[in-house]
């Protein structure tokens, strides 16, 4: 049976979409809309190999621009609206939610409840998701949380040392995050051709993290119960004394709201270099900032070895993990001790969809850079609940 899914990266201020022919896992139609919430909001669609460009009122938020996108695939798409068969969504934390799961108020209520621990993320998606329901009444729409990968974590490493009670009551443990990325590096490099059974996924962009897997399962990854903790993050703090908190906290009167807000939007590369783009802290001179990054990555990485017991492959992805040639040299030269050995001249080789070998022949371990489609993995999840309807 032929199935046609949509999926929707819905960010704060912008969202990606992606429709897929899950028969032969092609993209039919997709586009980015940015700058929801205001009166000139940027688009870029391709459908059928043409592009269409242009600016559409979304001071309302993401009514205008949803509504654009299902005109599109129903003006330009075999089938249009109608052909759809389910709605996937990114979504990022509902506790102890953490599967692919059919969206509904339920599902909704627990996102609200933990909008605390993913602001930035489970605010808009609840609306995003409502717009849909209004939008397109009676399609399925299935959320994929990114902390559904990480359900195979052990619980001694998911748990953290507090109270029992107090840890069961509120769900205090880690779920991670970025579970697309991650279970897509998986996926690939386990895949015929690449054969890796243990992989460390080293996911580096606007937020970052860094996944070990063993055959083809999380068994331990960076973030925690929030997206906060971890390495440091283009704004977010990444792991902090949780004590150096409480003392900032009394010191400069702030409650937990305002400590939120520092901890999400003024530290990681803002806080400690003054930019939140990586490209700019590479052009600072005698700046300790990226060795403190790349330093925090390499001990990631080097820590999980203590889960997989050897790596066989290690993938970077992300913004600053694709682009970034001197990230991924200062990384790799701290990890000399396991044989790895990058090969300078394939870092600048074009990137295509496949996953680059960017180490050396004799290298102990393969070193890959993996452009990761997140929205191919949150399709085949969808896909799941289609076909067993
Ligand atoms: P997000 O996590 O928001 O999806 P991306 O994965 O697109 O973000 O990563 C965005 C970040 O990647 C930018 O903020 C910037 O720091 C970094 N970046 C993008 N291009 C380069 C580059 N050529 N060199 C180094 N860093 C880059």
């Amino acid at each position: 049976m032929a199935c046609n899914i949509l999926v929707l990266n819905i960010g704060s201020t912008s969202f990606k979409f992606k429709y897929f022919d899950m028969d032969t896992e092609t993209v039919i139609a997709s586009g980015k809309i940015g700058s929801v919430f205001t009166d000139k909001s940027d688009y870029v669609f391709e459908v059928n190999g043409e592009k269409q460009e242009g600016f559409l009122d979304a001071t309302s938020g993401y009514k205008p621009c949803l509504e654009r996108v299902f005109s599109l695939i129903d003006e330009k798409c075999d089938g249009g609206k109608n052909a759809v068969d389910g709605i996937g969504f990114k979504t990022v934390m509902a506790g102890d939610t953490n599967f692919p799961c059919v969206l509904d108020d339920t599902v909704l209520d627990k996102m609200q409840e933990y909008s605390i621990v993913a602001p930035a993320h489970n605010t808009p998606y609840i609306e995003a998701v409502r717009v849909v329901w209004e939008l397109f009444p009676g399609v399925v729409t299935v959320g994929s949380f990114e902390t559904s990968f990480h359900n195979t974590i052990p619980d001694y490493a998911a748990m953290y040392p507090i109270d029992k009670e107090m840890a069961e009551k509120y769900g205090i443990r880690k779920y991670g995050f970025h579970g697309a990325a991650h279970s897509y590096a998986a996926y690939k490099l386990s895949s015929e051709g690449y054969n890796a059974k243990n992989i460390i996924s080293v996911h580096l962009g606007g937020s970052s993290s860094v996944c070990a897997i063993k055959d083809g399962k999380s068994v331990d990854t960076s973030m925690g119960f929030s997206p906060q903790s971890g390495i440091p993050m283009n704004n977010r703090c990444g792991d902090v004394d949780v004590f150096s908190i409480l003392y900032l906290m009394e010191k400069e009167n702030m409650d937990s709201k305002q400590m939120r807000g520092f901890l999400s939007t003024k530290c990681g590369l803002l806080g400690m270099g003054g930019s939140n783009d990586m490209r700019v802290i590479e052009q600072q001179e005698n700046s300790p900032v990226i060795e403190a990054y790349t330093y925090s990555t390499a001990k990631y990485i080097c820590s999980f070895l203590a889960a997989l017991g050897n790596v066989d492959a290690i993938s970077f992805s992300g913004g600053i993990g694709e682009n970034s040639i001197s990230v991924k040299k200062s990384i790799c030269e701290r990890l000399s001790f396991l044989g790895v050995e990058l090969d300078d001249s394939k870092m600048n080789e074009k990137l295509d969809t496949e996953p680059l070998l960017i180490s050396t022949n004799s290298s102990k371990v393969k070193v890959y850079i993996t452009p990761v489609d997140e929205e191919l993995m949150v399709a085949k999840n969808t896909y799941t609940f289609i076909e067993r309807r």
